[in-house]
């Protein structure tokens, strides 16, 4: 069928607007005209080929939410007309241990990205800076009408990112947590920490988030250069995610743990950071990762975003200011997620 978005042409190009075909739905696809797409830094590593690999022509977008337009004959979840979120997974084998245990995103074969990816057809993916999308109903997800959408769409991607960690370390009452980086990512796994009941800490480089991260939930904020404020938390902490896109000093957050404490990266700067091993060794603290989440696990979150009324902070924009909006995110200036309007998007 006919799409029309936003791609990269290259990894130094503008995005500009393009037209493309995507699949005609099968029997289990689900079709979602898209109103709403948050731009996620791993838009902006992967179009700028930071991570390596990068296709181009390029349509990024994994936070996507519109309505259903059409369903194939074997869909029993979705109907036209109903909600629906597409996130970052749209395949998967279904068939492996990981995928049958609800961790589809460490899917043995390999879990296939809404964009720059191959589907195991051999079909190259695009992704929600677009009008349409095509995707197996296993990979949509039921949203609420009680909420913002537009403000719902980063829980396709930020959301789960943060969630899915924060439960696993069972993070909660009594647990003392610290999230590394208010951003997209940041700031939704400040509120999660928040909901669950931890005593939260925000750690920042930019002095002027200290208010909003406690606004949004943060018992106690710390600017990561402020090194006497770093020593007095050292050794005190269960749990820390890691949500930071570029190179910094893993070792001053692990020094921050707290026996069997543990460090969990899910930003994905490009290059190696180094570890010293007694950072690892003192306290017997571990240094971990997590990748988004489970297709279930996506929707438990969103649900209990709706029961809690959690949604991102967002900057709604129009196209026309897509690379003005990648700028600002390099430079850490986002409040706290942008999100395209579908409607700005003319043929
Ligand atoms: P973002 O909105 O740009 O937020 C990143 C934040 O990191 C910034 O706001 C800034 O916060 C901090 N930061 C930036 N540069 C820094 C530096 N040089 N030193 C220290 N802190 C710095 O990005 P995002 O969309 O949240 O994504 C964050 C990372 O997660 C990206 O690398 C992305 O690719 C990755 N990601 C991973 C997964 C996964 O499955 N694991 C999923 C989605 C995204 P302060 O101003 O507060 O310091
Ligand atoms: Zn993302």
């Amino acid at each position: 069928m006919k799409s029309f978005g936003f791609a990269a042409q290259s990894k130094t190009a503008p995005l500009t607007p393009f037209h493309f075909d995507r699949r005609e739905p099968g029997p289990d696809d689900v079709v979602v005209a898209i109103d709403y797409c948050g731009i996620c830094h791993s838009d902006i590593h992967q179009v700028r080929d930071e991570w390596g690999g990068s296709m181009y022509p390029m349509v990024p977008g994994h936070e996507i939410v519109g309505r259903v337009s059409a369903v194939g004959s074997q869909v029993t979840g979705f109907k036209p007309g109903d909600l629906a979120g597409v996130g970052v997974t749209v395949q998967t084998c279904m068939a492996c241990e990981n995928c049958k245990a609800g961790a589809e995103p460490y899917c043995t074969k390999g879990m296939v990205g809404t964009y720059n990816a191959k589907t195991y057809a051999g079909e190259v993916t695009y992704g929600g800076y677009s009008d349409v999308i095509v995707a197996p109903q296993h990979y949509v997800y039921t949203i609420s009408p009680e909420l913002d959408l537009a403000a719902v769409a980063p829980l396709l991607c930020a959301g789960i990112t943060t969630y899915s960690p924060l439960r696993h370390w069972k993070v909660g009452p009594n647990k003392k947590v610290g999230v590394v980086g208010l951003g997209g990512l940041g700031h939704m796994g400040l509120k999660f920490a928040h909901a669950m009941g931890a005593h939260v800490v925000q750690f920042t480089t930019s002095e002027s988030k200290a208010a909003d991260a406690r606004r949004l939930g943060a018992d106690e904020v710390i600017l990561s250069k402020d090194e006497s404020a770093m020593a007095r938390h050292a050794g005190s902490f269960d749990f820390i995610l890691d949500c930071v896109s570029a190179t910094h000093d893993l070792n001053a957050y692990l020094n921050l743990l707290r026996l069997d404490g543990t460090l969990c990266l899910v930003g994905l700067p490009d290059h190696p950071q180094a570890v010293a091993p007694f950072s690892l060794v003192t306290n017997r603290h571990s240094l971990s990762g997590s990748m988004i989440g489970g297709m279930k696990e996506t929707q438990e979150m969103l649900d209990y975003c709706a029961e809690q009324k959690i949604v991102a902070d967002i900057e709604l924009i129009g196209y026309d200011r897509l690379e003005e909006a990648y700028d600002r995110v390099v430079k850490g200036d986002v409040k706290y997620r942008f999100v395209l309007d579908g409607k700005t998007l003319k043929r």
